[in-house]
């Protein structure tokens, strides 16, 4: 996109989707931009559907349970929601006003800075509207009729499908299925032995069509999710 196609852009829509991912393996199979291929995906696709603006996706995310795995790069939460808020407060100052963070990586950190950064934004604007989703809760719940795996999560049935529809020639075959349990409320600093693998779920029940039906109904979500801000963010203005 150009400075002239940016600006011709604001006449039709002040939405905006954040893509937010990581660089975090994703077992032995799929490659460390899982996260960030399956949130880039889901705002290109919804782009398509309806006048919105999708900003380059950010790569790094803050992860803690994988943190020892080789590949993957954690920042810290502060840095996340610096980032956050940087970007928004630049997009925010050549007239967007609806911002959706949309993140690939659901750890629970990464989330919590994501909706700090969210509530400071909101708070320090009065004229902006803000969603901080978890695309990969919208994938869980929408495709509930479709995983068959009882508690997949990370690289098992539903990444895997993702990313055998989206970028199929960059899945090295599959992984065992794998279901780490690590001892209730103790912080391991060596988080690898309790995950060898990297995998939390069952990769061998991935399939590409599983992925593309995963895929269309997350963007089906976002749309009602961007259009109900854009609602709330316009009477929110008047
Ligand atoms: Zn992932």
């Amino acid at each position: 996109m150009t400075m002239n196609e940016f600006e011709a852009g604001l006449q039709r829509t002040r939405t905006v989707l954040l893509p937010f991912g990581s660089v975090e393996e994703h077992g032995p199979h799929l490659p460390l931009s899982t996260d960030t291929f399956e949130a880039y995906e889901v705002c290109k696709k919804t782009a398509q559907r309806i006048p919105l603006f999708v900003v380059p996706p950010i790569h790094y995310g803050n992860c803690r349970s994988t943190a020892c795995h080789p590949g993957t790069i954690s920042i810290s939460t502060t840095t996340l929601k610096g980032l956050f808020i940087d970007i928004v407060t630049s997009l925010r100052s050549h007239g967007l006003r609806h911002f959706v963070a949309l993140t690939g990586h659901a750890g629970g950190g990464h989330r919590m800075a994501l909706q700090d950064a969210g509530e400071e934004l909101i708070g320090r604007f009065d004229d902006i509207a803000v969603a901080v989703v978890s695309e990969y809760d919208l994938a869980k719940e929408e495709g509930r009729g479709l995983i068959e795996t009882v508690g997949d999560s990370h690289a098992g049935e539903i990444e895997t499908s993702r990313i055998l529809h989206s970028h199929p020639q960059l899945v090295k075959g599959s992984a065992p299925r794998e279901f780490p349990s690590f001892p209730p409320g103790i912080l391991i600093r060596d988080k690898r032995m309790y995950w060898p693998g990297g995998v939390w779920g069952d990769p061998g029940k991935a399939t590409a069509e599983k992925g593309a039906k995963l895929e269309g109904l997350v963007v089906c979500r976002l749309i009602a999710l961007v259009q109900e801000l854009e609602r709330m963010g316009n009477s929110a203005a008047h």
